[in-house]
């Protein structure tokens, strides 16, 4: 009997316990650095010649790891791999599948500490961020498994005299999960093992920014006792092996969190038929966002620049979720700026090793193209906090402000995926949420207001997936916020939602006469 899900509590790091045992995984898991960690494939450990070295995005000088590269040929073993062990895997029943990723679960949740202490330095997460990241991961495996047993039991369909019927789900075959650096432990341990859990099995590509993070669930499944070949990791460049596995002809479904030309990419390239395909592929994405936060006439001042300020600099930006755009009345406007601008002159910046609130971004191109934003920020409005970038030693850009933009500005409008705000100011409600929905995306967003008139009308009109009251609007939690967008934000099935694992099944029905 499995107790009800709950999400895993955060770490105090108040607590002095929980900071030392924090600082010490910190110091063994640098024990590790310079590892060399191969692919696997079938169970089998291959060390390859071409590898990606995985840095420090802090301190770039710093090697983490070295991770094996897969070429086509391995690519070609993965899938019979993956095949083969379809077979039986899919033949588990689901509670016995999901007492695996249960049991995967606690081990996570026993080595927490080290995970997430890998992922301060390979990430740059600070550490309350990798935390979560951690704890969310262990709430995709508790969540799903509980989300499988549910499903195992059917979905009631009517019977009539002399006729039976049962309306079923079963596994689709092979897939291909790729996932993302931002969240990765959590969002590339939900794609790898939400359809494991349905009965599939998969080739896992990790971010080639994150390798490493994504080998620890590796070594978990091993340890959990996952058969050979229902995970294979095969990490790899996008032009190498990303494309071959979608065009894949065995490929059922691809699973996909990164950016909106990738996911579109991957989209059509899915549609494409191959020849020995005889099934419709299924593309799961979660691409971008350009997230606002309305903060209307009548707000609390303080709770709206809280919620942007930590909406928009929470691990540097660089969450699909991240709250990019103020769009505030221009009543409190004035205000709102101010006090959002001297919270975000308090943040610290640097290692995150040290607690610092913001660590840097992931790499040198993300810190090329960030700049660059900043540059254009400059131009098209007024900045008022940030604006520096230094990436001597690691990749650090500060929190940013700019404020007095058009609606339309480029940096009202582009996915940026960094440390910077933008502001504009409305008349009226209506025009708030006119600016809120005129960008291409449709990911989340947060209504700061005490008219709970505005709220309805805000539940209806603004065009979001995730939409939060009197908060900000990052930090979806595993079956309390189902978490996906709309429009070019991606096909909006929900990760963390009863009907997450339907992606990855196929409905049977059988019908018997009496
Ligand atoms: N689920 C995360 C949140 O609510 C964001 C995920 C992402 O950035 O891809 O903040």
């Amino acid at each position: 009997m499995v107790v009800p899900y709950q999400a895993e509590p955060a770490t105090d790091f108040s607590n002095k316990e929980n900071k030392k045992a924090f600082q010490d995984a910190l110091k063994q898991v640098k024990n590790d650095f310079g590892v060399q960690r191969p692919l696997v494939i079938g169970g089998r450990h291959i060390q390859t010649d071409d590898k990606t070295t995985s840095i420090n995005p802090s301190e770039k000088s710093q090697v983490i790891g070295h991770v094996s590269k897969a070429k086509v040929e391995h690519i070609e073993e993965a899938f019979s791999a993956a095949e083969e062990a379809f077979e039986s895997w899919s033949e588990w029943s689901p509670e016995e599948r999901a007492e695996l990723l249960i049991r995967a679960a606690a081990i996570i949740r026993r080595r927490k500490h080290e995970i997430s202490a890998l992922m301060v330095y390979e990430a740059g997460k600070p550490w309350n961020e990798a935390d979560g990241d951690t704890n969310e991961a262990i709430d995709f495996l508790e969540y799903n498994s509980r989300s499988m047993m549910e499903l195992a039991k059917g979905k009631p369909t009517l019977d009539r005299e002399g006729e039976h019927n049962h309306y079923f789900y079963q596994p689709m075959g092979v897939g291909v999960t790729i996932s993302p650096w931002n969240f990765p432990f959590a969002i590339m341990a939900n794609t790898t093992l939400a359809p494991v859990v349905a009965g599939n099995t998969v080739l896992l590509k990790p971010s080639g920014d994150t390798p490493l993070v994504a080998y620890k669930l590796i070594e978990i499944l091993e340890e959990a006792g996952l058969p050979k070949g229902v995970v294979n990791f095969v990490p790899g460049s996008s032009k190498d092996i990303g494309d071959y596995m979608i065009d894949h002809h065995k490929t059922h479904f691809v699973t996909f969190t990164g950016s909106k030309d990738v996911g579109k990419r991957i989209t059509e390239r899915a549609a494409k038929f191959q020849e020995g395909q005889n099934f419709i592929k299924r593309t799961i994405t979660e691409m971008g966002g350009k997230d606002t936060i309305i903060v209307d006439k009548d707000a609390d001042t303080d709770l709206a620049a809280e919620s942007i300020v930590n909406s928009a600099f929470g691990f540097s930006g660089q969450k699909c979720s991240a709250c990019s755009r103020a769009v505030i009345h221009e009543d409190v406007y004035d205000e709102v700026l101010k006090k959002s601008v001297k919270l975000t002159k308090k943040l610290t910046v640097g290692n995150p090793v040290d607690e610092n609130y913001m660590g840097p971004v992931i790499s040198q191109s993300q810190f090329d193209k960030i700049s660059e934003y900043i540059k254009i920020g400059k131009k098209e409005g007024k900045l008022k906090a940030g604006g520096k970038t230094d990436d001597s030693k690691g990749f650090f850009i500060h929190p940013t402000v700019i404020a007095d933009l058009d609606p339309e500005a480029v940096i009202m409008q582009e996915e940026i995926f960094g440390p910077v705000v933008g502001f504009t100011k409305a008349k009226d409600f209506d025009e708030m949420l006119r600016i809120a929905n005129n960008t291409e995306y449709g990911l989340t967003g947060a209504v700061i207001t005490n008219t709970r008139e505005h709220w309805h009308l805000a539940c209806r009109k603004f065009n979001v997936g995730n939409l939060y009251l009197n908060r900000g609007c990052t930090a979806a939690v595993v079956g309390y916020h189902p978490f996906g967008g709309f429009k070019m934000s991606g096909t909006d099935q929900k990760t963390g939602s009863p009907d997450y694992l339907l992606n990855f099944l196929e409905q049977k029905v059988v019908s018997e006469m009496f």
